[in-house]
């Protein structure tokens, strides 16, 4: 038999894509992403190993389709970064308010070029915990520090 590669032009768009979608759960176990690819095979961020969604289109490659069913912070949380600071919008799982994901733009989401998932935040699995649960290394917020009052 020939290896078969199927061109983009002849595949189903709705039916491949359908399939190819990964759903991903809080450890709460509430629904929380629908993606086109599984996050573990998305780029990470070096700062705090979050996973990398780009939500807009560029010259270094398309969006992926996605959608977030999160809650969408107003208030940003200000972090510390070596040359200066950075404004993180968090979205929080709509049922237990956990942080999921966050961006450095206000809502709603897709507004900035990427989108970060918190790393162990969020699991294929609905009700198990992510391999990496425990591995969440958070650089210390500036404007949420307890004690400086
Ligand atoms: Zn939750």
């Amino acid at each position: 038999m020939p290896k078969v590669v199927s061109s983009s032009a002849d595949a189903k768009p709705t039916a491949s894509a359908a399939a190819a979608l990964r759903v991903y759960y809080c450890i709460c176990g509430e629904f929380n992403l629908v993606i086109d690819k599984t996050l573990a095979a998305l780029p990470r961020r070096k700062t705090d190993n979050a996973v990398i969604i780009q939500t807009q289109d560029t010259e270094h490659g398309n969006a992926r389709v996605f959608k977030l069913n999160a809650v969408a912070a107003t208030e940003p949380i200000v972090f510390e970064r070596p040359g200066g600071y950075e404004r993180r919008y968090n979205f929080s799982c709509p049922r237990c308010t956990l942080p999921v994901a966050y961006q450095t733009t206000p809502p709603p989401v897709k507004s900035a070029p990427y989108l970060y998932i918190l790393p162990g935040a969020l699991s294929q699995a609905q009700g198990q915990l992510p391999p990496d649960a425990f591995d969440v290394e958070e650089p210390e917020a500036v404007s949420n520090r307890e004690g400086d009052k």
